[in-house]
């Protein structure tokens, strides 16, 4: 018999009511998001440490994961007597950058690429100790770069720097919000895997087709103070005659270089990936991970809430697809994140304003929403990709709790 993973799901209290009675708590969303962890979080013994695998949401995002949903994860962890962690890694790129909206408004963007704008993020968006019940930390060092190369045999890549604080938990719970994603096509739990689970050159590796480059017509380190040099975490770059040079053997593309060298388009940036290339790349990472901290240390939790069409490292308030799925649970990150993805598909889309002012037609049931909202990318690159690398299987049973 063909075997099938199971997927545990708790359906989303969709009902308008006015009711708000002690019976209708188990209609709760966060009730249900204990329930689940009662049902998945079935590999914590007393006394481990545990690490709780999230994604903050950048800052002027509002539909990022609730700190309420991590709060209820982590007391089902202490229930159990484990020991619980927030854990996250940077982002790519090093200074947050910012944007003028008028004279007296200044808004502050790609904070998540540094330590300790990072941490300002963490606390705005409620994911404090004295909120959630668990310290927070960064598992790939202060300057996002701590790594253990794992060699693998994926479809592009053969070698993955894991997030090196990743080894310091006996068990993971990766929780992620399910949405679509620009490059991805959707972001869940492989995806938390395999850009949230690496350091910044793992995430290089997998957006990036090369190397930073200098652009030997216009650097001149007659005019600088080489910058770039000195802001190199691994000593990449050396001055060869009369131009900076960056060893591709050693760069790890975190975009230090170029967002301090004075001297405009001095260094180049390197191409994005085309989007199949990225999926299969990142779901490489995801093997990765896999393969050096162990499956059967890991579960996972999707929370498919406010599921919307960009992702939650975006700036933009985004309108939901679909109306909320509800929370799923698994021990297979394949298998939940397909789950979510037939429940976006079997549900029905959401009208919603155009910039003239008209109301949409909702997409129709059967028909994949973030697809159709963005034909450039299609969410099946990562699954197929996924099932080549046998990160888990496509064949699941949902059961409803
Ligand atoms: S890359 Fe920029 S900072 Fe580095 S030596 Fe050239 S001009 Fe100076
Ligand atoms: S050369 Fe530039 S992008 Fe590469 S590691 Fe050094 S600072 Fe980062």
């Amino acid at each position: 018999m063909e075997s099938k993973s199971i997927v545990y799901w708790a359906p989303p209290h969709e009902v308008p009511s006015l009711r708000n009675t002690v019976s209708d708590l188990l209609l709760n969303n966060l009730v249900k998001t204990r329930m689940m962890c009662e049902k998945v979080l079935d590999h914590i013994n007393p006394g481990d440490k545990v690490g709780v695998k999230l994604h903050i949401g950048e800052s002027h995002n509002t539909r990022y994961l609730r700190h309420d949903y991590v709060r209820e994860v982590i007391n089902a962890i202490k229930s159990k007597g484990g020991i619980p962690t927030l854990i996250e890694t940077q982002g790519l790129g090093m200074s947050h950058r910012h944007r003028d909206i008028s004279d007296n408004y200044r808004i502050f963007i790609q904070c998540r690429r540094n330590k300790d704008d990072h941490l300002k993020i963490v606390h705005l968006h409620g994911f404090g100790e004295d909120i959630v019940g668990a310290p927070f930390r960064f598992i790939d060092g202060e300057n996002g770069i701590d790594g253990k190369m794992v060699d693998i045999d994926g479809i592009k890549l053969k070698k993955v720097p894991v997030a090196s604080g990743l080894f310091d938990y006996d068990k993971l719970v990766i929780i992620s919000r399910f949405k679509g994603h620009p490059q991805a096509g959707m972001g869940g739990a492989m995806k938390n895997l395999g850009i949230g689970c690496v350091n910044k050159h793992g995430k290089a590796l997998a957006h990036y087709s090369e190397s930073y480059k200098v652009n030997t017509r216009r650097c001149d380190p007659s005019k600088c103070n080489q910058e770039c040099i000195k802001a190199c975490p691994v000593n990449a770059i050396k001055i060869e005659g009369e131009r900076a040079h960056i060893d591709p053997s050693f760069c790890i593309g975190c975009g230090g270089c170029i967002e301090v060298c004075p001297i405009k388009k001095a260094v180049k940036s390197p191409f994005f990936d085309e989007n199949d290339v990225f999926s299969e790349k990142f779901i490489d990472n995801t093997l990765g991970v896999l393969a050096a901290y162990g499956r059967e240390r890991i579960r996972y939790i999707n929370i498919a809430i406010e599921v919307t069409l960009i992702c939650d490292c975006a700036v933009s308030v985004n309108m939901p697809v679909c109306p909320d799925l509800g929370i799923f649970g698994s021990d297979d990150p394949l298998a939940i994140d397909k789950a979510c993805l037939d429940a976006e598909i079997d549900a029905p889309g959401l009208t919603f304003l155009d910039p003239k002012g008209n109301w949409t037609d909702p997409i129709a049931r059967g028909i994949e929403k973030f697809h159709a909202l963005n034909p450039v990318v299609d969410p099946t690159m990562q699954i197929d990709a996924a099932i080549k690398n046998k990160i888990g299987n496509i064949n699941y049973e949902l059961t409803k709790i």
